[in-house]
């Protein structure tokens, strides 16, 4: 099927869709994006999503082409057009297209940001990583230092999850100054004796909206957690391991650096704060 997508005020058929060369996004990965899980042809997290948005906008002092109500009737037109009901929408607002090439940006009043949403189908509340859990490698954290930011800039990501597929693995948790920052896209945890152990948050790590969500929930289940760095080993030592994502929910992890976490299989912590996601998000979908 072709989809019909979003490109900087048009809905077109994906194949006639088009952007400038000249687009910074394009060049330079002067882009920030989002990606916002669609559940029952719903938006989960949309508020969260849309807040990050503007959060990655201003770090870079970009402007967006539209305002937010509008980013959402985008949304529900491109779930209409397409008939998603469970998947996701890709959404990029880059600082549109100067004359030429130049460090230099150019002034938002001059050179509108260009905007660019798609929709993909994909089953997320259920699926083989899911029922089976994933492997992970570790890989050197070389992305820049404003993680936080959530940027186009995905080639360090792109060459740990193809190390990742070269190893027999399925994800990549990076590692900085021997500890865990994050997973390649999602954040990263271990549970040990009942406590549920994530990376505070800091400039290091991407401010994950299913993080806020699942800690949220793991508190409001008087779950124990703790925000700290942990190590590979420590995670290989774990009771078990998960990683979370907007697309992804938790993760279960079941094998880190060959090393099988916990008893290898998807663990009660996981298993569970993934359950009350899919039963609560669903009641603030947009
Ligand atoms: N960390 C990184 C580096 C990511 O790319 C992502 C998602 O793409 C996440 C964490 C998880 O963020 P969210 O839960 O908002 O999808």
């Amino acid at each position: 099927m072709t989809r019909t997508v979003y490109v900087n005020g048009e809905y077109l058929p994906e194949t006639e869709a088009k952007i400038s060369i000249f687009d910074r996004g394009f060049l330079m990965a002067d882009a920030v994006y989002e990606v916002t899980s669609v559940l029952n042809g719903k938006l989960i997290d949309f508020q969260g999503h849309v807040a990050r948005l503007q959060r990655s906008l201003a770090e870079l002092e970009m402007v967006s082409p539209v305002t937010m109500e509008e980013l959402l009737e985008i949304h529900h037109q491109l779930i209409e057009k397409n008939n998603l009901e469970e998947g996701g929408i890709y959404l990029q607002v880059t600082r549109g297209a100067g004359a030429d090439r130049d460090f230099v940006w150019p002034d938002p009043e001059e050179v509108k940001g260009g905007i660019v949403l798609f929709t993909f189908a994909k089953k997320i509340t259920s699926n083989k990583a899911l029922d089976e859990g994933i492997k992970v490698i570790s890989v050197e954290d070389l992305r820049w230092g404003r993680r936080d930011i959530k940027t186009t800039q995905l080639l360090w990501p792109s060459f740990a999850k193809m190390k990742a597929k070269k190893a027999g693995a399925t994800d990549a948790w990076f590692v900085e100054d021997g500890y865990v920052t994050e997973g390649y896209a999602n954040n990263a945890y271990i549970v040990k004796d009942g406590v549920i152990i994530t990376r505070e948050l800091s400039n290091d790590i991407l401010h994950g909206i299913t993080r806020t969500a699942i800690l949220k929930f793991a508190k409001e289940a008087q779950m124990q957690v703790e925000e700290r760095p942990f190590t590979i080993e420590e995670a290989q030592n774990a009771d078990e391991a998960f990683a979370t994502s907007a697309t992804g929910f938790t993760q279960p992890v079941i094998e880190i650096d060959g090393v099988a976490v916990g008893t290898g299989k998807p663990g009660p912590v996981s298993t569970r704060l993934r359950e009350i996601y899919i039963d609560e998000m669903p009641k603030t979908a947009l």
